[in-house]
């Protein structure tokens, strides 16, 4: 680094802020590449604002992370929830690391079928499958969760008109001392409606009841929830066994552990706050194994996880467009991404930091997106040091949501590579142009403009 550079002084004017007891660190270092690659070279290469996903580190992850459930019990079984990333390159490293599709509707179903899974390794779950999807579905034995009574009828009348046993389970909800609790998918444990959905399918005869489900919830920060949900599942799985001689093949215990990012509202960093794997890993295996099932009969214990497996190998690169003095004095800075790209800006504060050198002079300021609408806020409040229009920004752990979740508005959606294990680049989705937007419109021949005219 040579000279610094002279920079005229300034009066700044002071903002009270919520103070907390370790004062208001500027959160940044300056992050000016993503696993060896520039920063600036990949945006001028890909366009900006521009996704980031990293190969290794959800390997690392989903590795890591199956070796907290593999070490404390015997049969482990991960299945990856689409919804959290269903890009083909992102599920494909899954399936390559030996996890099942969860998928929670036919769009996501056929997305799995396309990318090889065996249909018997596909769970399907949501409050909303249709009766082409459940027919596919049967057809390809895969796992059909049942979430109400009146997708149970539906099945049993398909049930009607084939020869198959579909292999089925129910998913149970329930107090796990969490309010409000989720009560709206599932089957209620506490007031038996669950007990009653079971005997239902079992006494039809028509279904082969071989699971439960639940899903507690998502970003929880209570391990005990796990806990609870682990000893109620497996009080049904034995009532299974003993009173309908239904023995139950496995538990889902679902996902909804939380990745490191910080929730809005959070008085520390996620970091430092939330729950590890193991943790959870422990409260779900210990509550199995103790629940009184024989060492034979021990059900295959399935997870879902989702944002904790790749939320951390997810960057979004962007750059800044402009800065100005709001009415009250405070700094703002207009960035290319918006709330419409980064969707879960509404309820995280991402941590952001500058991708090149900065000097010593910070600011509290707020980080507006590029849409002309008013909740078009980034971060409400970020220490950042002064940054020129054309300087570029990284925000980190975007890689759970974000890419399902955005919303195409105003502005067209970012592209997204992928850097392998080898550190190579690939482009894994580009970026969206006017002719794909515009592809499913039709315009009536009256509304057409007319050419010959100009
Ligand atoms: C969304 C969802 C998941 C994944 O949730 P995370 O919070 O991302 O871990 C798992 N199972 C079901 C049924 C879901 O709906």
């Amino acid at each position: 680094m040579g000279k610094l550079k002279y920079e005229r002084p300034f009066i700044r004017k002071l903002n009270a802020n919520p103070m907390n007891k370790f004062g208001a660190a500027p959160e940044s270092q300056y992050v000016s590449s993503i696993e060896e690659h520039p920063v600036k070279e990949l945006l001028a290469q890909y366009g900006s604002p521009l996704f980031v996903l990293s190969e290794k580190q959800i390997r690392k992850n989903v590795r890591a992370a199956l070796r907290s459930f593999k070490t404390r019990y015997p049969a482990v079984q991960f299945a990856w929830s689409y919804k959290t990333n269903y890009l083909n390159a992102v599920c494909n490293i899954f399936h390559q690391e030996g996890s099942w599709a969860e998928v929670v509707s036919g769009f996501e179903y056929r997305k799995a079928l396309g990318n090889g899974v065996p249909g018997n390794k596909i769970i399907f779950n949501g409050p909303a499958k249709q009766i082409e999807d459940l027919l596919l579905a049967i057809e390809n034995d895969s796992l059909l969760h049942i979430d109400h009574l009146d997708e149970l009828y539906t099945l049993l009348s398909i049930c009607e008109t084939i020869s198959k046993k579909p292999r089925v389970a129910i998913r149970v909800n329930m107090d796990t001392g969490i309010y409000p609790s989720w009560d709206r998918f599932g089957f209620n444990y506490e007031n038996e409606e669950a007990w009653s959905a079971i005997t239902k399918i079992i006494s039809s005869g028509k279904l082969n009841l071989v699971g439960l489900h639940c899903h507690i919830g998502t970003f929880m920060l209570s391990v005990n929830a796990y806990s609870i949900a682990a000893r109620k599942m497996c009080t049904l799985a034995l009532r299974c066994k003993s009173q309908l001689n239904n023995p139950i093949e496995y538990l889902d215990l679902g996902g909804g552990l939380p990745s490191t990012n910080t929730l809005k509202g959070a008085y520390l960093p996620g970091v430092d706050t939330v729950p590890s794997v193991d943790d959870f890993a422990e409260a779900i295996t210990t509550a199995i194994l103790e629940a009184g099932f024989s060492q034979d009969e021990l059900p295959l214990l399935i997870m879902e996880c989702g944002r904790v497996l790749i939320d951390d190998a997810g960057y979004l690169l962007g750059s800044v467009i402009a800065n100005k003095r709001l009415g009250d004095g405070r700094r703002a800075t207009i960035v290319d991404f918006g709330v419409n790209t980064l969707f879960t800006s509404f309820w995280y504060n991402h941590q952001i930091t500058p991708a090149q050198e900065f000097s010593q002079h910070s600011e509290n300021m707020v980080l507006y997106g590029p849409l002309c609408m008013n909740i078009d806020v980034i971060r409400e409040s970020i220490n950042l040091p002064m940054l020129n229009p054309g300087d570029n920004l990284v925000v980190h752990k975007v890689g759970a949501y974000n890419m399902t979740q955005w919303m195409q508005f105003i502005t067209s959606r970012p592209g997204i590579v992928l850097i392998d294990e080898n550190s190579r680049v690939h482009q894994v989705r580009k970026p969206e142009t006017l002719e794909y937007m515009e592809a499913p419109e039709l315009v009536p021949e009256h509304l057409t403009p007319d050419k010959t005219n100009k």
